[in-house]
Formats: C-alpha cells, structure tokens, sequence
C-alpha cells in the first residue's frame, strides 16, 4: 500500500513486515493536546503525591499483568530481542517507577536554607518546589518503553502533566504507554500521546510546552534548543554518544571482556552509552583482544528463541552508518576480528570486533551506533585519560582496574556525565543516579534527584520573622548609611560573626536614623 503523508508505517525491522499505520497527529492537533493538558493540569497539581503515588502504582500492576505481551511488542516494533526488552527496558522501568512513587515526595519536600549572618536578623528562607506544567517527552526509537515511561512517571510525580511524541519508528509502543496510564485510571488528558515523525516533534516544541524532555540526535537536538529558544521553553538534551573504556594491565580481563561485549552489542550497539571506543594496556591488548573475539563468536544474531543475544538493527539508515564505519575503519587500516558484515538483505548486522584503531580515524570520533568494537591501546594512565576525553561526546566512560583508587582518580578525570569503575553501561536502570552528558552528549539531567528538579519550577520563600524595624539598606540614603554599607562590605560581608557584632553600633545608629524619618 502506497504511504500517505498523514500517515505512520511501522515496521517489524527484523523480518520487513508491515505492524499496522497510524494517522499523523496534525501541528493544530498537537496545539490542542499541550491546551487540554493545561487544562488537567489544573486539577492534576493539586492531587496528594499518595493519590499519585497509587496511579503509578497502580501503571506498573497493569504493566505487570501484560508483561509478555508488551516485551513483545517492543521487540517486534525495535528489533531488540525479547531478553532486552524484559532486561533492558521493562525491569529498570518498572523500578524507577516504585522509587519515585514512593520517594518523589520526599525529594520535593520544602527544603530549609542556610543564609548565614541574615539568621541573625530574624530571617529565613526556604525553597518549595511547584509542577511546571505541561511536560513535552520527545524521546529516541532505541529504549521506546522505558525512556518516555520513565520520564512521564517523574513529571506526573512532580505535578506535571505530559505529552509524549514517541518516534515514527515505534509509534505502537508509544500508543501502549498511554494505554498503560488510561487502565491504570489517570485523569483523562494527564498523559497524551501525539504520532509521528519529526514535523509532529516540531508541531509539539512549537505549541510551547513548559518543558521539553528531548532524546535523540545532536543535530536534532540543536534544532529543538533553537525552536524551544522562540518561547523561552526550557530542554533537557539527551544527545548521543561515544563512550570509552579504558582497560588497565591490572584488570580482570575475562569480565572486562564480558562487560566489553555486553556494553558494546547490547540493543544491537543503538545505545546512547554503548562502548563505542575500547582503550586497552597495550600489555594486555592481545590477551584482551582474543578473549573479546572468543566471546563475541558465541553470541547468536537474530532468529528466534531465548538465546537471540542480537536482535535486528532499527532501520536502513542505522546500519549503512555502522557499514560505513566498519568500511571507514578498514580504510584506515584497521583489522577486523570478527563480523563486519550484515545478513544480506536484512538489517542484522554481525557482532564486529576492531583491532588497530586509533584516535584519527573518523570512524572512533563519529557515534556509529552499531554493533561495533573499535580497540586502541595506551602506555599510560595520562594518555588513556587525554584519549578518552579527545571526543566532542561525552555521556558514559568506564574504568576497569583492580586498584580502585586509581579507578576512582581517573574517573573524576573523564569529561563524561556518568563513569563506571569495573562496570558499564548500565546506570540508566538505576532510577535514584542522574543521567545527562557532558559536552555534545547533552544538557540536563533525568532521573535521580537531579532529574526530578528539572520537572520543578523552585521557589524560595523568604520571611522576616522581626518585621518592627526597617532595614538599613533602604532608602533614603545619607552619610550614616554610606558608612554603614562601608561596613557591610568590610565586615557583614566577610561571614564573621566576630566582625559583624562590630558593625552593630553603627547599623543601630543608621536604623534609628530611618526610623526617625517615618
Ligand atoms: P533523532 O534525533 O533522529 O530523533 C529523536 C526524536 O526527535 C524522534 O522522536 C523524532 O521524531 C524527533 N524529531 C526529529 N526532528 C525533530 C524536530 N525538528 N523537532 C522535534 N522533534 C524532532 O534521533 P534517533 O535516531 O531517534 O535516536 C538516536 C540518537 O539518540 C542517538 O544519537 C543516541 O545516542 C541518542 N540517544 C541518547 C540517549 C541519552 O540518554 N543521551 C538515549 C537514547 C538515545
């Protein structure tokens, strides 16, 4: 059947076939969905966190009672084997939902500031957090399920109600997650899903949203920052990726290599936090190397039943990047080990271990998004730190060494917004730890409590429990209060309360000075 513009196709990419056609949701739509979530916001704000606490709840029992089904469906509509979606996708989910069921209260309770020598006078201050509104949720085809799940499950937890525009390449898993929501007996209009593909994203960014959640690519990113500018929306940017590891002489090598493997072929390599470049000792490369090649030999690429380690690429355009790479890698004079090549006439790309990279060729500085593994070796700590960091990404990092105090040394050293000693990849599932990247890799946050504050508008009360006298600082002004501010400056301002009970004579002197002229 020929595509029409009003419509989405989404496709099986492991087998080609047609899943089913959805209208696309017009620009004047997608307006009307941001004003109706508005609308429910009005009262949604107002909920308890306890009634909200039981929606989620209550979503995560429907999610639940249709596990099987729904890790099917993301398989069929990603491509990722049934394993990644139950591992990868539904478990963290379900996860990050209970935490913030259960603790978002908590981490938005009103929090007391310190303000040091004001206390002094009488004063307080305190920081309550509000919802912002309607939350715009923009996320990438690669986690369809768990990325816009989660994100909605913080913004309604804060307040928020939402609109998620899900990716033209999995639109039914989009449609699920408000299923999901409706069943679980959310207001109606709290969580709303528009379709289709980059137009839609735009239609939702320009209907200006109190907030923008994107996940994606870098040139779109940029994009949406820009269209996002015109209403002063603010974004929370989760761009790409191309994550180092670096393997030192004194790391286990038979689980370096397995975390290797895993970081690297996980989701057919289409994580934003995939082990795009591996940095080895050159005294253990070899060994490395062959363990690597060992293990990557066994995994099973596509086909059915449990033991499918690697599911179908999400579309053409995908794997003619990672083609791409490995053609430019080969070019450059890399070798490969093993894989290189894609079943033909699928999207099923071979598992690909790289020996010989190094940081010229493109190749190691492009996101390729694939199932590829690149390996270069380093002499020393300084220069497994100086080529880790020779990257305009820079969202995950790993370190693997037994001596965890230099693990610990040259992580806080990568320019990357997560790093993992003795681990990969995985810290997206752990809901509590912020997510976001350094560099191009992003802006903001999500998850833990730094992502939970990027779905809050924070307010800061600030009370003078002594209103009888007037400040000093007030007008008008005179010699008495230019000598006063001298002494703001001199010896308030130092934070010494020593200093400060200096100044008190004069302060009297310039208060009773105001008072006078009442
Ligand atoms: P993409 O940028 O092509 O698309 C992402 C989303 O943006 C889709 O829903 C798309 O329809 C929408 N979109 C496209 N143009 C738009 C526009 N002008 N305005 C508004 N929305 C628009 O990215 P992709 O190919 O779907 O995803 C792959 C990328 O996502 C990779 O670079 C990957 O690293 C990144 N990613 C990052 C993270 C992270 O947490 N940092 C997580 C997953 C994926």
């Amino acid at each position: 059947m020929p595509q029409r513009t009003d419509e989405i196709t989404s496709t099986d990419p492991a087998t080609g076939e047609e899943i089913g056609r959805l209208a696309v949701t017009s620009p004047e739509e997608v307006a009307d969905a941001v004003t109706r979530g508005r609308e429910a916001f009005q009262s949604w704000r107002k909920t308890t966190f306890t009634e909200r606490k039981r929606l989620v709840m209550a979503a995560r029992e429907v999610i639940l009672s249709e596990m099987d089904e729904i890790a099917l469906l993301i398989s069929r509509e990603s491509g990722k084997p049934v394993a990644e979606a139950l591992s990868m996708e539904i478990a963290p989910v379900l996860d990050l939902m209970q935490h913030f069921a259960r603790n978002a209260e908590r981490l938005l309770k009103p929090r007391r500031i310190g303000i040091g020598l004001y206390a002094l006078m009488g004063r307080s201050s305190k920081m309550v957090y509000h919802p912002l509104g309607v939350v715009g949720i923009i996320p990438a085809w690669n986690y369809p399920f768990s990325i816009p799940l989660g994100e909605a499950v913080m913004a309604l937890m804060a307040g928020n109600t939402v609109v998620i525009k899900p990716s033209e390449l999995t639109p039914f898993i989009g449609l699920k997650i408000g299923e999901i929501f409706a069943k679980a007996g959310f207001p109606v209009d709290a969580v709303q899903v528009v379709c289709g593909a980059g137009d839609t994203g735009a239609a939702l960014v320009e209907a200006a949203p109190d907030k923008i959640m994107f996940t994606g690519s870098v040139a779109t990113g940029k994009r949406i920052a820009v269209a996002a500018a015109k209403n002063l929306t603010s974004t929370v940017l989760e761009l790409g990726g191309k994550d180092p590891m670096i393997v030192f002489e004194d790391a286990n090598l038979d689980l370096a290599a397995g975390a290797a493997v895993w970081g690297a072929f996980c989701n057919a390599g289409q994580s934003c936090s995939s082990v795009e470049r591996l940095y080895v000792h050159e005294s253990v490369a070899k060994e490395l190397t062959a363990k690597i090649v060992e293990r990557t030999k066994l995994l099973k690429v596509g086909g059915s039943g449990d033991d499918v380690s690697l599911g179908a690429m999400s579309s053409e355009r995908q794997v003619a990047i990672v083609e791409d790479h490995v053609a430019q890698f080969i070019a450059d004079g890399a070798r490969i080990e093993t894989g290189g090549v894609r079943e033909s006439d699928t999207l099923f790309f071979g598992p690909t271990v790289i020996s010989g990279a190094n940081n010229e060729m493109r190749a190691m500085q492009e996101e390729t998004f694939g199932p590829t593994l690149p390996i270069a070796t380093f002499k020393t700590e300084e220069e497994a730190i100086r080529l880790a960091n020779d990257s305009e990404f820079g969202l995950t990092a790993s370190v693997w060494t037994k001596d965890y105090a230099k693990g610990g040394r040259v992580a806080e050293q990568i320019e990357a917004g997560s790093v993992c000693v003795n681990e990969v990849l995985y810290t997206h599932g752990i809901g509590q730890t912020p997510w976001g990247g350094f560099k191009n890799s992003g802006r903001g946050r999500t998850h833990g409590t730094e992502g939970l504050m990027e779905l809050v508008q924070p307010q800061h009360i600030h009370v003078n429990h002594l209103a009888l006298l007037p400040d000093a600082w007030w007008m008008p002004y005179s010699s008495t209060a230019v000598e006063t501010f001298r002494g703001f400056a001199t010896k308030f301002a130092s934070g010494s309360l020593f200093k400060t009970a200096m100044l008190m004579p004069q302060l009297f002197r310039r208060i009773f000075e105001l008072r006078g002229k009442k």
